[in-house]
């Protein structure tokens, strides 16, 4: 069994995820549910968008046989003093240092997915690598059976990779949200014109978003994928990520070089 976890809003992306895994699996269990442990006191929690009618359509379309949507009380039935699961290091690194317990969160309702589905693949999207990461780390401390298919990032046509947060741009917002793919893209030329050197790199990047002072940079980095350390040099798989706010609403993008 397929089993691809999301906090619904479904989009193209999700979409993507429940097709890979209608291709490789014969059965295929897509969840929804806004996992509030992943999210920080003031983060968006209470407002992040719920389509629930449109979710169960999307993934019926796209040829889910199980749908798993739980109330908060079945996933967490003794409320904030549930047991957790923490990915050391690597949970504090990228988004976990500028959202902290947040990968705790993640970890753990995924953790509870797999315990509860047992699939043979869980689908998750590059569009949150060091997620991809925390979760492929997780997998092999504990022991699950279950295989991490990471699948590509999904864009809009103009390159800005889709989220379900996009929502909450206004078109002057979702112009200036187009600086973070800009700025991954001008990393990936420059390391194909060769360039490897993390300073540069990481240097041509602040410069496009330097260029788009309505945008708050969170982070430029350039890591290795499994340990999401800073490398000097990058080398094929070496990912680079940037988050940044635009208006109130946190983005992120990122790249895997090659
Ligand atoms: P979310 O509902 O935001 O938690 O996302 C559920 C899954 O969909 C995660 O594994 C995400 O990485 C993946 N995902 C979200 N957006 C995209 C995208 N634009 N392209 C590919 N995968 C995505």
């Amino acid at each position: 069994m397929g089993l691809v976890p999301t906090m619904g809003a479904l989009h193209p992306g999700h979409a993507s995820l429940i097709r890979a895994a209608r291709a490789a699996c014969s059965q295929v269990a897509v969840s929804l549910f806004v996992n509030p442990t992943q999210f920080g006191p003031n983060e968006d929690y209470a407002r992040y968008p719920r389509s629930f009618d449109a979710d169960c359509a999307l993934a019926e379309r796209e040829g889910a046989d199980v749908l798993f949507a739980p109330p908060v009380e079945e996933l967490y039935p003794n409320g904030p003093a549930s047991t957790f699961v923490e990915v050391p290091e690597l949970g504090d690194r990228l988004d976990g240092a500028s959202r902290p317990g947040h990968f705790r969160g993640v970890a753990t309702v995924v953790a509870k997915l797999l315990i509860a589905a047992e699939p043979d693949r869980a689908y998750f999207g590059q569009k949150d690598a060091a997620q991809v990461a925390v979760l492929r780390r997780m997998v092999a401390d504990l022991g699950f059976a279950a295989e991490i298919v990471v699948c590509p990032i999904v864009r809009d046509p103009d390159g800005l990779a889709i989220s379900s947060r996009n929502v909450y741009l206004s078109a002057s917002e979702r112009a200036q949200a187009l600086t973070l793919s800009r700025a991954i893209g001008e990393v990936a030329m420059l390391v194909a014109r060769g360039e490897r050197r993390a300073g540069v790199l990481i240097a041509a990047a602040r410069e496009v978003f330097a260029s788009e002072p309505e945008v708050r940079v969170d982070y430029v980095e350039m890591v290795d994928w499994s340990t999401l350390l800073p490398v000097e040099t990058a080398a094929p798989g070496t990912l680079f990520a940037v988050a940044a706010f635009v208006g109130k609403t946190r983005l992120i993008d990122n790249a895997i070089l090659q």
